[in-house]
């Protein structure tokens, strides 16, 4: 699938991982909003937050939580970001969490 978030999941396309498992990979954004700005995505395809189940969500949420809690003190107080279609700003169809902290 012609996906940015797909190739990058497949390896095909290069990205700072900070963290990924079976079903979920978290990356820094290319164009960081904030000192840390982190994406957390499900390793398989829904265009968008509307698109997932409840489960994967659960599962984002979960990854969330772990993440800003490895980070420590940096990302004590943090965003969370999701851009549901192309009128909220999403720009890539493939869902993520923006995660950002450190401003
Ligand atoms: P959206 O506007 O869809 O919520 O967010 C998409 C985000 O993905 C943007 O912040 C953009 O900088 C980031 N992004 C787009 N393409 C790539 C890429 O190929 N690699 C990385 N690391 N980030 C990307
Ligand atoms: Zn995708």
């Amino acid at each position: 699938m012609n996906c940015t978030f797909c190739r990058i999941v497949r390896g095909e396309s290069p990205a700072k991982v900070y963290y990924q498992d079976d079903d979920v990979i978290v990356f820094f954004d290319r164009a960081p909003l904030t000192p840390i700005h982190l994406l957390i995505c499900p390793k398989a395809h829904y265009t968008d937050f509307m698109d997932a189940p409840i489960e994967v969500h659960q599962m984002l949420v979960k990854t969330v939580k772990r993440v800003v809690t490895e980070l420590g003190e940096k990302a004590k107080d943090f965003r969370i970001m999701i851009n549901n279609g192309p009128r909220s700003g999403q720009t890539v169809f493939h869902l993520h969490y923006h995660i950002m902290a450190g401003k």
